[in-house]
């Protein structure tokens, strides 16, 4: 089964020294560091392969966009060096692993930025101007998202929290929903913020993109995220943008679950990574061969009940940085918020590993890079 590291740290030594993984076949490889402005021991690590004859090829992959789940993005990333990087061809194919994009978050088991905003909610190209206006009803749920005080104990929280979505019911449950994941561009300290302005590790990303595309004919680029979806099930999502069919992706990849980014199938968002790459490949790009997707493999489950209780910690984790708690209510929402994104269960972990192999020989074999 791979293994998952404990701390950031550990994470980051592990990744460091795979580099040399790469480069006995790749001839043109390096670690690249970038540390983030205002915490040198926080770094955005990327190893980057180029082929050795003809760049014709690009897989890119990413982790840890959303911070903490960085951590089965570093198995993921193990599980590739191990048992399909022997399978790829240095002559034509280059390599970019990305771990993780949001260190601090990573560092301390959070989702958001040091700034509380959540990075898939950044990749804007529009103004943040403009994204004011996204999400309308954000405030007319602030009893249910935004508590906006000190946590009490965790049955006191539990049951207000139950009472809060008993009275937001009546607005219907897509609008929740909805309202609760889209993002939002107008309070800096409410839940799922996106932020004012790009953020620096949302530059970072933008520019490796930029320089990185260019010279390749096929990309392939594969970002790692848990949470959302069926327990025991990875789903691969396919941006808004994305031409297929669910169901055609699905046939061609042979992976089991698939969804499009839409609220249909998933939920709409502004400001999503994997989105902004497949836009800005379809404008500069329109001649090159790509796919863009993300593997959400789900924690909770998708029941009504644990769409409750993965949205109650989602606040609780949220209050709690914000306005602090009781020691009672920190532990438990650290257990809680862990087994969101990180579960602790080893039969979890295999069925995450065994979704990851049959997505990756699907993928892989599709777009002809093994
Ligand atoms: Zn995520």
């Amino acid at each position: 089964m791979i293994d998952l590291p404990s701390t950031y740290e550990s994470s980051r030594e592990r990744f460091r020294s795979s580099l040399a993984s790469f480069s006995d076949r790749w001839l043109d490889s390096r670690l690249e560091s970038f540390p983030l402005s205002d915490s040198s021991d926080l770094t955005i690590d990327v190893i980057v392969a180029n082929a050795n004859k003809q760049k014709e090829k690009l897989f890119i992959m990413t982790t840890g966009l959303h911070g903490i789940e960085g951590y089965v993005g570093s198995g993921i990333i193990q599980l590739f060096i191990e048992e399909y990087l022997p399978k790829f061809n240095p002559d034509n194919t280059g390599i970019i692993i990305v771990h993780p994009i949001n260190p601090h978050g990573m560092k301390y088991h959070q989702r958001v930025n040091k700034n509380s905003i959540d990075l898939n909610r950044n990749f804007n190209n529009v103004s943040f101007e403009e994204l004011k206006k996204v999400n309308p009803h954000y405030e007319s749920f602030g009893f249910l998202l935004n508590p906006n005080r000190p946590l009490k104990s965790p049955l006191f929280e539990k049951i207000k929290f139950l009472w809060n979505v008993v009275n937001a019911l009546p607005k219907g449950i897509s609008l929740i929903r909805e309202t609760a994941l889209m993002g939002q561009y107008r309070i800096y300290n409410g839940m799922q913020f996106g932020g004012f302005e790009l953020q620096e590790e949302t530059k970072f990303m933008m520019n490796l993109y930029e320089k990185s595309v260019k010279d390749y004919s096929q990309i392939l680029a594969l970002d790692i995220h848990t949470g959302y979806g069926p327990r025991y099930q990875m789903t691969l999502l396919n941006p808004p943008s994305h031409k297929e069919t669910a169901e055609e992706t699905a046939r061609r990849f042979k992976v089991k679950q698939v969804a499009g980014v839409n609220p249909e199938e998933f939920y709409s968002i502004n400001g999503d990574m994997t989105e902004y790459l497949y836009q800005m490949l379809n404008s500069k790009y329109p001649n090159k061969k790509f796919y863009a997707g993300a593997f959400e493999f789900g924690t909770y489950g998708d029941s009504l009940w644990q769409a409750i209780r993965s949205l109650r910690i989602t606040v609780l984790e949220h209050t709690l940085r914000w306005f602090g708690g009781s020691e009672s209510i920190k532990n438990w929402i650290q257990k809680e918020y862990d087994e969101l994104f990180l579960p602790s269960e080893k039969k979890w972990r295999e069925k995450a590993e065994a979704d990851a192999r049959q997505a990756f020989d699907g993928i892989f074999d599709a777009e002809g890079f093994i």
